[in-house]
């Protein structure tokens, strides 16, 4: 297909370089080859795809369309349509169901979310009729999902058919070997580690939008007509002008090992989300090419998320470590509510090692709006960010929206423009249980965990 424009809006030209090679903007990519453009190059500080530093990096993520908000519903349904029938993506995506509940102990605010989501799936017209069950009870659930043999205390909720999960890193690597074979073009290492985006914010307000260009750790510059910056929870390290809206929140994950005949007893159940503890996926094959080999359920812990303004600003900006082994542990305080949860679904398991901890990083913005706007005081730099921890879901479908706007020239939807409100990252997020804390002020030591793990 011919590109639609030669030229786009502001008198800017068709080459473009993504900076960052993540969820969004893999997607980006795909959605301008999609269109004709034909000059695309991506950089990327990690070493390949899915990058260590990419939330994306990952086994599985949830795949729904359960949104209190009937906005992001619909953007959410028509990934679903994506997953489910696009070529790219079919092999990546597994309709399972999703469970989700809240436990007897939740606060009200758990409890009041997984009512209002019911509300919102049942009067949402593109939600498939008879997608939603509600279970009431401990028996109901476990009537519906008898692989849960847990006590389930307290627990009520519903299950919606019409959702499941991605198989994450793998559906990266796929989209990542479409766009080579597409003619985009990767830079990876030094050569795509980004260190400046030229001229710097004071210097931009001596010009009237100037052009940018981006300095890598090799040495070299990148520059294109359009730079898009796809950079997730580093950004500010990047823009720091972008750090009053984005503020790099983290959250623990872990795995349980499994063999392959344990495995085997669990490959049909739900995802299944306590929105008060933790969620939690059926297991994936440590090998892909050796099933009979072990198998790992990928567990999550909810809570209001994890800053780290000490360790590298001095108090500023929250960003993640620079080096992502700084993630490989995780808060004990998660660790128990992982356990709690395997011990209310899955008991024979909740005494099992925790492996691949770590703390995943993501770009939260105040009302978990994204942002997808040109950046101020810059001719053809643009921000695609702010995923606020609900975007994988979206890989197959977020790149249109970068494109709409960038061929439009302004972002038309208000809710995803540059947002002016600073925030300090400690907003009451409607969906989310617990307080923002930062990481220096919870224990990660492994000789805590064991503690906990020796009294259960
Ligand atoms: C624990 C956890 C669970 C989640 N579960 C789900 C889920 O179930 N479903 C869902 O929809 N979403 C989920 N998310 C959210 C989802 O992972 C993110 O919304 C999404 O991956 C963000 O995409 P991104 O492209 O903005 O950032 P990333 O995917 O993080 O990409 C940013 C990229 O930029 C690169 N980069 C950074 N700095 C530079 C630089 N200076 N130069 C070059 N490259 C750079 C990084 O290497 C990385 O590849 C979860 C998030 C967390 C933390």
């Amino acid at each position: 297909m011919a590109p639609t424009h030669t030229a786009l809006p502001n008198g800017l030209g068709t080459s473009f370089l993504i900076v960052g090679a993540g969820t969004i903007g893999l997607s980006t990519a795909l959605h301008l080859t999609k269109r004709g453009y034909k000059d695309i190059t991506l950089l990327d500080r990690g070493d390949s795809i899915p990058s260590a530093y990419s939330a994306g990096n990952d086994e599985n993520k949830i795949v729904r369309a359960d949104y209190e908000d009937p906005f992001y519903a619909t953007k959410a349904l028509e990934a679903i349509d994506a997953w489910s029938h696009d070529p790219i993506f079919i092999p990546h995506y597994k309709q399972c169901g999703y469970l989700v509940t809240s436990s007897g102990a939740a606060p009200d605010k758990a409890k009041s979310h997984v009512d209002r989501l019911i509300r919102s799936i049942s009067s949402h017209p593109a939600q498939p009729k008879g997608c939603l069950t509600t279970l009431a009870t401990p028996t109901e659930i476990r009537k519906h999902s008898p692989r849960l043999t847990g006590p389930l205390s307290g627990w009520s909720g519903y299950i919606n058919s019409h959702a499941g999960y991605a198989r994450a890193a793998p559906a990266m690597k796929g989209l990542y070997t479409e766009l080579v074979a597409r003619g985009v073009k990767f830079h990876f290492g030094t050569a795509g580690d980004a260190i400046a985006i030229l001229p710097d914010a004071e210097t931009a307000k001596l010009y009237p939008a100037p052009r940018p260009y981006v300095k890598t750790a090799d040495g070299n510059v990148q520059c294109a007509d359009v730079i898009i910056l796809a950079t997730g929870a580093h950004t500010a390290r990047l823009l720091p002008q972008a750090g009053a809206q984005l503020t790099a929140k983290a959250w623990a994950v872990g795995h349980v090992r499994l063999s392959a005949t344990e495995a085997k007893t669990l490959l049909h159940i739900p995802v299944v989300n306590c929105r008060d503890l933790g969620f939690f996926f059926a297991p994936v094959p440590v090998r892909e090419d050796e099933p009979n080999g072990d198998w790992l359920i990928k567990l999550c812990a909810h809570g209001g998320g994890y800053t780290n303004r000490s360790m590298t600003s001095g108090g500023g900006t929250s960003l993640p470590p620079t080096q992502s082994e700084e993630n490989d542990a995780i808060p004990v305080e998660d660790e128990a509510l992982i356990r709690q949860l395997l011990r209310e679904t899955l008991p024979e398991f909740a005494r099992r090692p925790l492996e691949r901890k770590f703390i995943c990083w993501c770009a939260d913005t105040a009302d978990s709006e994204y942002v997808i706007d040109n950046v101020p005081s810059y001719a053809g730099l643009v921000l695609a960010s702010g995923d606020s921890a609900h975007a994988f879901k979206m890989l197959p479908v977020f790149g249109q929206w970068v494109a709409d706007m960038i061929e439009s020239g302004s972002q038309g939807e208000v809710r995803w423009r540059w947002k002016t409100q600073d925030s300090d990252g400690t907003e009451d997020i409607n969906w989310r249980v617990g307080n923002v804390r930062d990481i220096k002020d919870v224990e990660r030591r492994s000789d805590e965990t064991e503690k906990l793990v020796s009294k259960l």
